[in-house]
């Protein structure tokens, strides 16, 4: 084999009929009427327009890999060399991500200086990708990007006629199209499409678990696939998938990076002891958990006597399915079954079966939900339920600085609509005390920074009378 004359190409289009289409140029930082190339560590990348008009625009990445550059880059020997030839589509596909986080690093990332609202909005978008390989066909490619919402189109190709043994089966010209944020888009890309090979021969590190969290956040924790994901992603090496599942916690507080500046036990069971420790001392029999999530507070309260009457409140069907999973509902005695109820319903709306309850815990919540909703949850709560205590924590924003790896401005959770600091907790909580007939303490939870405060922040409301 000649192996010198081969360069891999791998093309990415990304297409938009977003009005003006042109606005895509802004999207990805790149001129359509520019050509542009990149050198990369294993060829070459470039970026270029197929199209640019105002209804329809086409921007193309198209990779050259080059495995004697890299061969040689890497010293490897030529029995090596062999191998890498073979498996040229593999090494493009991973390559792919690659580039995208150089070339495309801004647009991957949301950031857009001339159109940032646009960046945030979701758009009509498809990708196109020649040629990807997927060693367990076609059906696995569609269960990765379809309950991302996308709509896939298939063909199944003969790479290269001139090496049947890669047989028709493996490789596809796809198309993804749906309408979404381009760094949607481009997230899923980075992580998919090396998933979709699962080939297990280069070099991963403790870096590629935080690639995989950064660019997985908002969506692979509750991908029905996220398991296989992360387990190819990380290609099966098993301190880092377990690393990942650690910290990849669906809908629920991921606090593991500031764990690492805590003291053992972790935040979260820091603050669920505290929050038990105020229900216990208000001396409530019948409490709320409202936003319970997975239950990891349901269990606390249904192992105190105390508490004769339980209801954990949830939006998140699945979350609910979850805790019952969790508590084992199922099999529980009667008597203890007959203490604890899980409801499905929306905070936001006034609802008579949280009447009657004498103390709420909302553990997390209130940062999940946008202030307007935010106001009709206080009602809900503080004027309608109007249990005598009400306890709430939510992050301390301040503390987000000593969270290295955490960009300054962005929150803890993908899911976060604000994170406040603590004047901003404090002026909240004693507004809604002022409003609604309560008192309201101020305490902090989790190991205390001298100027910015702890990790937590926790307000224990107490009615009027
Ligand atoms: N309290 C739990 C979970 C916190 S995560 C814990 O400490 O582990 C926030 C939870 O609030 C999620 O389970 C989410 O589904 C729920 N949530 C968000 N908005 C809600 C709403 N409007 N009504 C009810 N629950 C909501």
């Amino acid at each position: 084999m000649a192996h010198s004359s081969y360069a891999v190409p791998m093309l990415l289009e990304i297409s938009t009929t977003h009005s003006p289409a042109t606005d895509l140029g802004y999207l990805l930082h790149k001129n359509p009427a520019r050509l542009q190339s990149f050198e990369m560590s294993f060829g070459q990348a470039h970026v270029f327009y197929s199209q640019a008009n105002p209804s329809r625009c086409t921007a193309n990445l198209l990779l050259e890999v080059d495995p004697v550059a890299l061969v040689r880059g890497q010293g490897q020997s030529d029995g090596w060399l062999e191998q890498y030839v073979n498996d040229r589509p593999y090494v493009a596909s991973s390559f792919l991500s690659v580039a995208l986080a150089r070339v495309l690093r801004d647009a991957l990332a949301g950031r857009s200086k001339e159109r940032p609202e646009l960046a945030k909005t979701a758009i009509a978008l498809e990708a196109r990708v020649t040629v990807l390989p997927s060693r367990s066909g076609e059906v696995f490619l569609r269960q990765l990007f379809e309950p991302l919402g996308y709509t896939v189109t298939t063909t199944s190709h003969v790479l290269d006629s001139r090496f049947p043994q890669w047989g028709d089966s493996h490789y596809f010209t796809v198309t993804l199209s749906a309408v979404t944020t381009l760094s949607s888009l481009l997230c899923h890309l980075y992580v998919l499409i090396p998933v979709l090979d699962d080939q297990k021969h280069y070099f991963i590190d403790d870096e590629e678990v935080d690639k995989l969290l950064r660019f997985g956040a908002g969506w692979l924790e509750s991908h029905p696939m996220r398991q296989e994901i992360v387990q190819r992603y990380l290609k099966r090496r098993r301190h880092l998938t377990q690393a990942a599942f650690d910290r990849l916690v669906p809908e629920e507080i991921n606090d593991s990076e500031l764990d690492s500046q805590q003291t053992k036990p972790s935040l979260h069971s820091q603050r669920l002891e505290t929050v038990l420790l105020a229900l216990q001392a208000s001396g409530a029999k019948r409490v709320l958990d409202l936003g319970c999530g997975e239950g990891k507070l349901l269990r606390l309260l249904l192992a105190d006597k105390q508490f004769s009457e339980i209801l954990g409140v949830d939006v998140s069907h699945r979350a609910l399915q979850i805790a019952a999973k969790r508590l084992k509902l199922e099999d529980m005695p009667e008597r203890q079954r007959a203490r604890i109820r899980l409801l499905q319903g929306s905070l936001t709306y006034r609802d008579s079966r949280l009447a009657g309850f004498e103390a709420a815990a909302l553990v997390e919540v209130i940062e999940h939900l946008d202030l307007a909703r935010l106001q009709a949850l206080e009602r809900v709560v503080f004027e309608f339920a109007k249990p005598k205590t009400v306890i709430v924590t939510t992050p301390n924003a301040e503390f987000n600085a000593t969270w290295d790896s955490l960009p300054a401005g962005q929150f803890r959770h993908t899911d976060h609509r604000f994170e406040w600091t603590r004047l901003e907790f404090q002026t909240w909580a004693e507004a809604v005390a002022a409003r609604f007939g309560y008192t309201v303490r101020l305490t902090a939870i989790g190991k205390e920074d001298a100027t910015l405060g702890a990790p937590t922040q926790m307000g224990i409301f107490e009615v009027l009378l």
